[in-house]
């Protein structure tokens, strides 16, 4: 693997092409948007998640006993940067029904796109669990990088982050700040505009979940 694709992984499986097409048109209701981003994150996760560890444990099926696969170790730590990060947490939260969650509330400084700490919630045993942070839009990377500044604080050592849209920026800060997060994302797009929006992007996330503007 090369250190590029160790570091971003795009999920180029047609469904998820196809569902980011769906969100990113204009005219998609707030209805379809948090729809498809609660399927598309069951998809992303999936692939984020390839990677956990797993072991093998004694069961019975009903004609004979077998060793089977299992997960290993402690229960993942999903960490939503708010308010967009919730989007994508409900759907992985399906798929790990038993993690545990935490949030960070960042802002966006408008004037310096510096990204500002107003709440921190998160699971006190980091350090044991792997931690997927989850956030939409991977723009500047600022807020991103931020927030796994605080979760390697906080104890994290095992951290990916996951994202529907990255723009290069983005990437190439976590990749500077943090060499050893990997990113997985369903589209690397063509750059930040100037108030730090991706083009072509799909517009303001959170606003687009929530119906705010
Ligand atoms: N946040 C968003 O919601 N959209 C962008 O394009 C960039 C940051």
């Amino acid at each position: 693997m090369t250190d590029a694709a160790r570091h971003l992984t795009l999920v180029e499986h047609p469904l998820v092409q196809h569902k980011l097409t769906l969100m990113r048109r204009r005219e998609t209701s707030t209805a379809d948007f948090r729809r498809l981003l609660r399927e598309i994150s069951l998809l992303l996760g999936f692939e984020a998640l390839r990677d956990l560890p797993t072991t093998t444990v004694t069961i019975e099926t009903p004609m004979a006993k077998m060793e089977a696969p299992a997960l290993a170790g402690k229960k993942l730590a999903l960490i939503s940067i708010l308010r967009a990060g919730n989007g994508l947490l409900d759907g992985i939260l399906e798929l790990a029904p038993s993690a545990r969650v935490g949030f960070i509330g960042l802002y966006r400084d408008e004037a310096t796109l510096q990204p500002v700490q107003y709440y921190c919630k998160v699971p006190s045993d980091l350090a044991d669990r792997p931690v997927i942070v989850v956030d939409p839009m991977l723009a500047t990377g600022n807020s991103s990088a931020a927030a796994v500044e605080v979760l390697k604080a906080r104890g994290a050592r095992d951290i990916r982050f996951l994202c529907l849209l990255a723009a290069p920026e983005g990437v190439a800060r976590m990749k500077e700040a943090h060499p050893d997060v990997r990113i997985v994302s369903a589209a690397l797009d063509a750059r930040l505009n100037e108030q730090g929006y991706i083009l072509p992007g799909l517009g303001d996330a959170g606003d687009r979940m929530f119906g705010t503007k």
